[in-house]
């Protein structure tokens, strides 16, 4: 008998080579094969006859196989195998490639399954190297797997059938007085229908119960997370500097911006950390709200720490809140990865002895070794970058510090609340006064001269330019633009004599720094660089966004970017280049053309890419997830916070045997950032 946890090697079938291809799709343990559920299912007993299909479909057909196999050596290497096929009415020529294990398998008079495009002749029709299943046992709901070039999802199927085949009835997970409520199917019969349903009816009921497990081990492990911050604070704020601090700016505050800086103070003048999400559109002025929190903190004898996701971000908070603290006496410190160890040092040494009140910088930041005197605030801005486990090792920075986090991502209200359950929300819902609308057009590359002439003119008005290409050096047969290659040919043609900027991911620190620096003070005329500068990143006097390959990019994504422009009170462009045929392009490029709201074009996105894509890890720093859906589970994800809370006022510390499962599946979830 196998267990769950027993290595894939176990199964039988799968040998040492197999095993890394397994692993190659994360899968180690007999677990995750079994959690490796498919993407899809193909329903094989709803095949037609000819007669009912289109030519050209890709359809089931039902039919008996009435001539022997003929063999055809086409050349070496190439062997067609073509055999006729009857649904009674139509005979179906099949021609197989390649495949002499199918063909010699297939017995004449026996019924079929095939599945393939029909292609429908005058008196007959045919199928290129359709799926071949017996009529006898292929019948039924397959399922389909995210499978790889060299593990297909027959492989996989065939690897879940065995491992199945050898699995006691799995260890039940849910105590049945939840089952009972909340009308959950076991879970032995959830793990295996979700595989093999019977039929649709048992498919959803499995699937309904599996999508409420996963969503409950999510909302535990957040409310447990949530709990952990529910300490009281002794960082509690008495007065609100938010006057004094808006007369430092050089521009006057938007009331959004006004309503969120206060929001913040209101909460750290509470007993409890603060725990405040601000969402605002790209452009809306977060930068100026967390100057104001940090002013209110710092005024009250606070230190408090800034945190970017890039080094090139951090760099520039850094010198925008020098700027506007330079008559307060604040004390500001830039900590970023490429800093030197005597400075690190330096920098450190400060901040456990009080003599830095503001420190700015990546995630260096928050390693072990970073102390603080009484830091009471930090402020974390792009938050869908940071992972969850990373927010949680901030908040053990120090019991009952206040924390903010700011973010471009537009998710709707209630996910938020769900997901981020612990957060206050604050919505930026308001562009400061005076700016322009980019204006975006969609173009194909014969039109890069006139570009180009376009970017002269504006560098010859003192603006700026930058140049978004997809990759970063020129790879073997792929005629995507690199930054490298592009950047050469501008310099030594069209736009010799302009001084030009290259920038990508991998690039030293220091390197980007000195970039980035030159870029903002204007030496720079042109920045061509990978989606590095997609967040955060503010110059005002660029005012031409170009993105070379804008196919390749999610709509989120080129809305981003074409935020890093339109930033000052100057008219804005954006021109996307695109040679792509693609229908789907063109409509998804023309919704840039057409739209600048952010909520509007992150909608449009999650129609398109699914929500899969958009709340992936990477978008909203939460754990992966299976199977649930979070947004088309919005339903179930509320039943199970309503769950979650029962379950933990019952017993927090998920002692009770009937939660024992439960509570490893969070650390399996979680890490060991939640606590038990
Ligand atoms: P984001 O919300 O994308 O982080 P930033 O904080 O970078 O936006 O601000 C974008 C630009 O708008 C910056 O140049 C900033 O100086 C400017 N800005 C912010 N608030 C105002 C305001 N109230 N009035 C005028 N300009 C502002
Ligand atoms: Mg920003």
């Amino acid at each position: 008998m196998l267990n769950l946890e027993n290595d894939i090697r176990y199964i039988k079938g799968i040998g040492e080579k197999k095993a890394e291809l397994f692993r190659k799709l994360g899968i180690f343990r007999v677990r995750d094969l079994i959690e490796h559920y498919p993407r899809g299912y193909m329903d094989w007993s709803d095949y037609k006859t000819v007669e009912e299909c289109e030519s050209g479909e890709t359809v089931f057909i039902k039919a008996a196989m009435v001539s022997t196999v003929k063999e055809h050596m086409v050349r070496k290497g190439m062997t067609l195998y073509k055999c006729d096929f009857s649904d009674g009415k139509t005979v179906i020529r099949v021609t197989i490639f390649n495949n002499k294990y199918l063909a010699e398998a297939l017995n004449i008079y026996k019924d079929y399954i095939l599945y393939g495009k029909i292609e429908k002749k005058l008196t007959y029709a045919e199928m290129s190297s359709p799926k071949i299943e017996s009529a006898q046992s292929g019948l039924g709901i397959k399922p389909i797997y995210h499978a790889s070039e060299k593990l297909n999802s027959n492989a996989i199927q065939k690897a879940v059938k065995t491992a199945l085949g050898s699995l006691d009835t799995l260890a039940e997970t849910l105590s049945s007085d939840i089952r009972l409520k909340y009308n959950l199917a076991s879970l032995d019969f959830a793990v295996r229908q979700i595989h093999f349903p019977d039929n649709f009816e048992n498919l959803k009921k499995a699937k309904n119960r599996l999508i409420f497990e996963e969503l409950l081990i999510l909302q535990l492990g957040l409310l447990k997370l949530k709990s952990k911050r529910k300490k009281k604070t002794d960082f509690i704020i008495s007065k609100n500097y938010t006057e004094e601090f808006f007369k430092l700016l050089p521009f006057k505050p938007t009331c959004a911006q006004v309503l969120a800086v206060n929001d913040c103070v209101g909460d750290m003048k509470k007993s409890f950390p603060m725990n405040r999400l601000i969402q605002g559109d790209v452009g809306s002025g977060k930068t100026a709200v967390a100057a104001g929190v940090i002013y209110s903190a710092v005024k009250n004898g606070y230190q408090a720490a800034l945190m970017a996701p890039t080094e090139i971000l951090a760099f520039q908070h850094y010198e925008t809140l020098a700027s506007f603290f330079k008559k307060s006496g604040i004390r500001i410190a830039l900590l970023t990865g490429s800093a030197s160890s005597a400075e690190k040092k330096k920098i450190k040494l400060s901040l456990l002895n009080g003599e830095t009140d503001l420190i700015i910088g990546t995630h260096a930041l928050i390693q072990n070794d970073v102390e603080f005197k009484n830091l009471a605030l930090i402020i974390t801005d792009e938050q869908h970058r940071f992972g969850v486990n990373q927010r949680a090792n901030l908040a053990m920075k120090g019991a009952g510090v206040h924390t903010v986090v700011m973010s471009a991502t537009p998710i709707p209200r209630t996910l938020a609340l769900m997901i981020y359950g612990d957060l206050d929300i604050s919505v930026l819902n308001e562009l400061p006064p005076g700016r322009r609308e980019i204006r975006t057009d969609v173009v194909d590359s014969r039109y890069h001269n006139r570009i180009y002439n376009f970017v002269k003119k504006a560098i010859s008005r003192g603006e700026q330019a930058y140049i978004v290409c997809p990759l970063v050096d020129a790879a073997n047969g792929n005629d995507l633009i690199s930054v490298k290659a592009y950047a050469e040919n501008l310099a030594g043609s069209v736009f010799k004599g302009v001084n030009i900027g290259l920038l990508y991911g991998k690039m030293k620190s220091a390197d980007k720094e000195k970039i980035m620096r030159a870029f903002v003070d204007g030496s720079i005329k042109i920045l061509v660089s990978t989606t590095v500068i997609e967040v955060g990143v503010d110059v005002p006097l660029a005012t031409i966004m170009i993105i070379e390959n804008a196919e390749r990019f999610g709509l989120s994504q080129l809305h981003q970017l074409r935020g890093r422009v339109g930033r000052g009170n100057k008219k804005s462009y954006c021109i996307l280049v695109s040679d792509s045929k693609s229908e789907s392009s063109a409509e998804r490029l023309n919704i840039m053309k057409k739209y600048s709201d952010g909520f509007f074009i992150a909608d449009e996105d999650l129609k398109q890419r699914g929500p899969g894509d958009f709340f992936g890890n990477r978008q909203h720093g939460l754990p992966d997830l299976k199977i649930a859906d979070m947004l088309s589970d919005m339903d179930t994800l509320k039943l199970c916070r309503e769950c979650a809370d029962d379950i933990l006022k019952e017993d927090f510390n998920l002692d009770l045997p009937e939660y024992k499962a439960l509570s490893l599946k969070i650390t399996d979830m979680f890490g060991n950032s939640v606590p038990n």
